[in-house]
């Protein structure tokens, strides 16, 4: 999904977070023999787990994993870079009183308080994605393209980011206005209030997104293959969900992923399968990864993580209320900021919100996690794959660390790590051993390197 920079506006996004729980993301693989493996004995009573997942994780090669490594502990160092490069844009709009000239303007062209506010986010943002603008470029484009993950030129690239902008202004703005409206009508138990609106507008745009948000990037279609539709809904149908709520989408328009989706909410729930998982995946790995996919269905992982989410969000307006009435004491009046009130502390807030979710990192990528193991536990029972689920766990391993320390998987990860994944599958497995699958075992997923 595009990138947008500001971070007010990744409030409005983060639903994302639930809405795009996305499980199987891969990258491409062409079936080339390879020498034969000591593959671990299934049937008998013996199996081995740990060298099961060693047999596993050795079919990625070295220099394959080397690149995935890097690609993906260059992530942990962007949470930083793009924390810094938001503090000194939004100091800059604070200090050169740019923020104040534009709530001047925002004033000038209209006398209605609320669409004043909705101005000066319009200026807002834009300002914003200007400055970080390069480092979004080099984020989103050039370092995707580095690593093989994007298949986009820039012009579609750019386009994409340009409706992900107007999105933002949108969304944002809606929920700017209200925000400003609660702070003016309510006074300092404004963050309570505030909290439960953000919350109810996360859940508002959930609702909405498969719907009205994610065609403006992908066309979404009813399940067609018929080579896999038959078992897959099939499965649908034996874990209670409706065949209409199954979807594929062109994601090879963006990139070579392989992934799967649960989005919506309520009325609007649905799995969709991206193309290249159906085009690149055997029938078990497309199985598995179905049955993942039903986990967040049927175990309401988007209702669940709204309300854990939640939690998170009114200690951030908590927080980001103390924060700002600290800031505004000491350099309130030398930014030309009126108070809380002002829709001109938005660059503070934005620096509010930076700290605290870049502080609440591990406790986000815990709350999904959890989440992900479990639907990664529903879709072994739903789809009794375990050797298909290991390929998938593997092929996520091209831009996911497959191997991290424990405290490195707490913080940085938001879904299991390819080891915790292929570890949880092989212990299923040795419980199961009639699911065992040579051809899945045997089948070589790295060789285009
Ligand atoms: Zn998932």
């Amino acid at each position: 999904m595009a990138r947008v920079t500001a971070y007010v506006a990744q409030l409005v996004l983060l639903c994302s977070f639930l809405v795009a729980a996305a499980s199987a993301q891969k990258v491409g693989m062409d079936p080339v023999p390879t020498p034969p493996v000591a593959s671990p004995n299934a049937s008998a009573k013996s199996f081995d787990v740990n060298a099961a997942v060693e047999f596993y994780l050795a079919k990625m090669p070295p220099a394959e994993r080397a690149r995935s490594n890097s690609y993906f502990e260059g992530g942990y160092w962007l949470l930083l870079w793009d924390f810094l490069s938001t503090v000194i844009a939004m100091w800059a709009l604070l200090k050169f009183r740019w923020s104040t000239r534009m709530r001047g303007l925002a004033e000038r062209i209209t006398r209605f308080r609320p669409l004043q506010t909705a101005l000066y986010w319009v200026q807002f943002i834009i300002v914003t994605s200007l400055i970080t603008f390069p480092l979004s470029v080099y984020e989103g484009y050039f370092r995707e393209h580095k690593y093989g993950l994007l298949n986009q030129s820039f012009g579609p690239w750019l386009r994409e980011q340009a409706i992900a902008l107007v999105v933002s202004v949108l969304l944002g703005g809606i929920l700017v206005m209200l925000l400003f409206g609660i702070v003016r009508s309510l006074g300092k138990n404004w963050w309570v209030w505030g909290s439960v609106i953000s919350i109810l507008f996360l859940m508002f745009v959930s609702l909405i997104a498969p719907v009205y948000i994610f065609p403006l990037f992908n066309t979404y279609t009813k399940l067609q293959d018929s080579r896999i539709k038959d078992p897959i809904l099939s499965m649908a149908r034996a874990n209670g969900i409706p065949a209409t709520d199954v979807y594929e989408f062109d994601a090879s328009r963006q990139s070579n992923r392989v992934s799967a989706n649960v989005s919506g909410f309520g009325k609007t729930q649905r799995i969709s399968l991206n193309d290249n998982l159906l085009n690149r995946c055997t029938l078990p790995e497309i199985e598995t990864t179905m049955g993942h996919e039903m986990g967040h269905y049927v175990l309401n992982h988007a209702t669940k993580g709204i309300f854990m989410y939640g939690v998170v969000v009114v200690f951030g307006f908590a927080f980001l209320n103390w924060f700002i009435n600290f800031a505004l004491a000491r350099w309130g009046e030398g930014w030309g900021v009126r108070g809380i009130t002002d829709v001109a502390v938005l660059p503070l807030a934005t620096v509010g919100l930076s700290i605290y979710f870049l502080l609440m990192t591990p406790v986000n990528n815990s709350i999904t996690r959890t989440m992900e193991f479990e639907a990664d536990m529903y879709g072994l029972n739903a789809a009794r794959q375990p050797d298909g689920e290991a390929n998938v766990d593997l092929m996520l391993g091209e831009y996911r660390k497959l191997d991290p320390g424990p405290l490195e998987e707490f913080i940085f990860f938001d879904h299991p790590s390819g080891r915790t994944r292929i570890t949880a599958a092989m212990r299923w497995k040795a419980e199961n051993p009639d699911t065992s699958s040579a051809e899945e075992m045997a089948r070589p997923l790295f060789n285009s390197h």
